[in-house]
């Protein structure tokens, strides 16, 4: 009892998360001996490889680095480093018990505000559960709920196999997974969530167990798109694929006024029925001052899974566009392919502790009058020195695998199904300023409703739950299908009845 009143009081402060000492972290310490009496409730309750990290302890700061803080930053009291699956649910019996708030962390590249909403409480990290198995079978991975796609994609690659992963090194495969999972594989074998075979789930009453289609088919459905407010993952079976082969990857870079030509190429390829599967059309526009001191360039990469010459008629198709530049790199492997994209874990798309905020939106098609309009304020946001460095994203990976999957299995919503076009500008600025948070905010709003300007009559407006900024209505990342919708408040009435997965975009109790 007493135990449980100390808790509280510890609890119930405000985390400490900078490096310096400030006025919470010296209060903090003036809790040690209380700090430690609570750590010695967990502590033997968990593996022996799992840690208690607390705000004195030598690692804590480290930990508190997120791919986007300051912008982004849930506030822990304590840190669970969890090791095994029972590490996670001894944590959460925990913390339920307690009341405490708790939340998993396995990327840390989760950007949306709502993360924000933590007001104290417990990370579990899910780092050390990082393992990657190729099965048996070799038709499928079993995968830790904290690995990151670096260790999932070279893993595989070592047996020459392949899954389907998001784009970006760093970031984990669970947290794209949970709620879609854009990738360069999408267009053959559908999104990471498409190739999800089984999950093990700690579920919020602490309990483990299998969500498949056959084990509890209903948290499956629900776990594939709106994934992170049921539990947490702490190994997923994925699909597998041998490699079929290396890629051949076109870089070229466009001065800003041919987005318009650009965009025009990108809808007809992506739109044609006999598009290959193995086709990959991204772009970004940024800023390159050496090459265009004035506007933003457009730097598009054409990527195919195969020889050059059996794409050659698409890197023709962007060639004839007129680039200031031309880069190709052939036979490039799964490995490698991340450097080339720019998406390695030395990449800026992986920078950590640096602002950075999306503000996606999802397309039908491209509106090439709205995408310029975005453009031009992109370019306005651009020349102002602390937003210099971001970047907008112009991503068509593909849809052939992604429609061909029964849209009704999964409680991923209609228009994720459905529309191919992601746009998205990610913004990164420097300091903690609020005024620039306030900035970057509005520039990115203006962004997306200028983007939504163009929608075709009737589309709804649609943005990726992974890429929310967090001030989206349920609607706009869930969808608009409301039997779905219904569903899943059901589902989460059963599953999370006092929303302790309520910090990712959630969906809500009611
Ligand atoms: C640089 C960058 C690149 C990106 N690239 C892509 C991309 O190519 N494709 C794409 O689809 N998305 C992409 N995203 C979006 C990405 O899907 C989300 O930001 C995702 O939440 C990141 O997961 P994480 O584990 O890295 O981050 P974290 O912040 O660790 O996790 C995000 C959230 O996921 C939940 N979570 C984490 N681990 C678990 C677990 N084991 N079980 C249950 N819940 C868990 C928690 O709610 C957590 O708050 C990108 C984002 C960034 C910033």
């Amino acid at each position: 009892m007493r135990l449980s009143v100390i808790l509280a009081t510890w609890l119930s402060s405000r985390g400490a998360r900078t490096h310096t000492l400030g006025p919470v972290e010296q209060a903090v310490a003036a809790r040690a001996n209380h700090l430690s009496a609570a750590t010695t409730y967990l502590k033997p309750l968990l593996s022996q490889n799992a840690s208690v990290i607390l705000p004195l302890d030598h690692d804590w700061d480290a930990l508190q680095i997120r791919g986007t803080s300051p912008r982004v930053h849930p506030k822990f009291n304590a840190i669970v480093e969890a090791a095994t699956e029972d590490d996670v649910q001894k944590t959460v019996q925990y913390a339920s018990k307690f009341g405490i708030p708790f939340l998993a962390v396995s990327g840390t590249h989760g950007w949306t505000k709502t993360l924000n909403n933590l007001p104290y409480g417990i990370q579990i990290n899910m780092r050390k559960i990082n393992s990657v198995v190729v099965d048996p079978s070799g038709d499928t991975a079993t995968i830790g709920g904290g690995a990151l796609q670096w260790e999932a994609n070279r893993a595989l690659y070592a047996k020459n196999k392949q899954t389907v992963t998001a784009l970006c090194e760093c970031v984990s495969i669970v947290g794209p997974m949970l709620a879609g999972g854009h990738s360069m594989l999408q267009a053959r074998h559908g999104y990471i969530l498409d190739n999800l075979v089984s999950a093990r789930v700690v579920l919020a009453n602490g309990s483990a167990v299998t969500a498949s289609s056959s084990s509890n088919p209903d948290l499956f459905w629900g776990l594939r798109g709106a994934g992170h407010s049921f539990g947490i993952v702490t190994s997923l079976q994925l699909k597998a694929y041998d490699i079929p082969s290396n890629w051949t990857v076109y870089t070229f870079i466009y001065n800003s006024d041919k987005l318009e030509a650009v965009l025009d190429v990108v809808n007809e390829v992506d739109g044609n029925a006999m598009r290959p599967a193995n086709l990959v059309l991204s772009g970004v526009g940024t800023r390159i001052p050496p090459m265009d001191l004035h506007n933003p360039l457009i730097v598009y990469t054409v990527s195919y899974q195969g020889p050059e010459a059996e794409a050659a008629p698409y890197f023709a198709r962007f060639k004839a566009i007129g680039p200031i530049t031309i880069k190709p790199a052939t036979n490039v492997n799964n490995v490698e392919l991340y450097k080339i994209n720019q998406n390695s874990l030395d990449s800026a798309a992986c920078t950590r502790n640096k602002n950075s905020m999306g503000s996606g939106v999802s397309l039908p098609i491209w509106n090439t009058t709205a995408a310029r309009a975005a453009f031009d304020i992109f370019t306005k946001m651009t020349s102002d020195p602390r937003f210099s460095q971001s970047v907008f994203l112009l991503e068509n990976y593909g849809m052939q695998g992604v429609r061909a999957v029964n849209a009704s299995s999964t409680s991923l919503s209609l228009e994720e199904r459905q529309y191919p076009v992601v746009a998205n500008p990610t913004i990164w600025w420097n300091g903690s300023a609020a005024i620039g948070q306030a900035d970057a905010e509005a520039y990115g709003e203006q962004i997306r409703q200028a983007l939504f300007s163009g929608l075709p009559k009737g589309a709804n407006k649609h943005t990726y739950v992974n890429y929310a900024v967090g001030t989206e209505n349920f609607n706009q990342m869930y969808g608009y299908d409301t039997t779905r919708l219904q569903r899943l408040k059901t589902l989460k009435k059963v599953y999370d009845p006092s929303n302790r997965f309520g910090f990712y975009n959630p969906v809500p109790l009611v």
